[in-house]
């Protein structure tokens, strides 16, 4: 959260942090966002996840509305990844997409592996991806002989949360790899689930933990709300 708020300070966006006990009720949640939501001042609001177990998730995600919805994780920005109709994609896979092209790598006709099947990672980002006509597979944490699927991967992307998941014989000579994976060391490191220094004389391109799609998310959700906020300014002249 600290590197949003630094992230919004940086380029003028105003960020406001509210903060609940851990004994909070879900209605106490949604009457603040309810609050957000009709607020003019107010273009983007976002829930930091995971949310206490007590606490209805879902209802609070659907709560936000759709058009300040800018972590892109209410129902309608989920579903219209299936038709490719969102007011905001969501901001990791977005991040990867925004990668990808920003090095000209194609993805249309690209074999694409992504290992993690999760509601706001794996299956947006696979989805984002079939999107631009990338032949993609899904794995998750039952697939059988996980090496067989991504070493026929073009491009990999790998949102797990296990370090060290990928090992370069998991991976094809030359492939892409994207580590979206974030996890903490007993000794305190940062680190994600590829094995970086092993795959980098292997791959084409690959992106490091801590450094890569980290600042990628956080860009794509100011992206969104800059979006968002300019979906609302009124023209000038009428
Ligand atoms: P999640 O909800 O725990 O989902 C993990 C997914 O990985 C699940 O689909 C799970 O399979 C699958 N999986 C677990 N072990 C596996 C294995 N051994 N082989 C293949 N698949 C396996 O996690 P998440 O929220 O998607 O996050 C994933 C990672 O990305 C975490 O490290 C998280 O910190 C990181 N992350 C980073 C960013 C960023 O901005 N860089 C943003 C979000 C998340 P099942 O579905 O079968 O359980």
């Amino acid at each position: 959260m600290n590197n949003k708020i630094k992230a919004c300070e940086s380029v003028g966006i105003r960020s406001f942090n509210f903060r609940f006990p851990y004994e909070a009720e879900t209605a106490m949640i949604l009457a603040k966002i309810t609050e957000l939501n009709v607020d003019p001042d107010v273009h983007g609001i976002l829930v930091q996840l995971p949310l206490p177990s007590h606490i209805d998730s879902s209802k609070v995600i659907r709560a936000i509305s759709v058009d300040k919805d800018v972590d892109g994780f209410h129902l309608y920005n989920v579903g219209g990844l299936v038709v490719g109709d969102t007011i905001f994609s969501p901001c990791t896979p977005y991040g990867v997409v925004k990668l990808l092209e920003s090095e000209n790598i194609p993805i249309a006709g690209q074999n694409v592996v992504v290992v993690g099947a999760s509601n706001i990672v794996g299956k947006p980002m696979a989805l984002m991806l079939m999107q631009r006509e990338a032949t993609v597979s899904v794995c998750h944490a039952k697939t059988r002989d996980l090496a067989q699927h991504t070493i026929m991967a073009d491009v990999l992307i790998v949102a797990a949360g296990h370090p060290m998941l990928i090992v370069p014989q998991m991976v094809k000579r030359g492939a892409v790899v994207i580590d979206v994976g974030i996890n903490r060391l007993p000794n305190g490191q940062l680190t994600g689930d590829v094995d970086f220094h092993g795959l980098l004389e292997k791959v084409s391109f690959i992106t490091p933990v801590p450094g890569g799609v980290g600042p990628m998310t956080v860009t794509m959700l100011l992206v969104n709300t800059i979006v968002s906020a300019e979906k609302t300014r009124e023209p000038a002249f009428c």
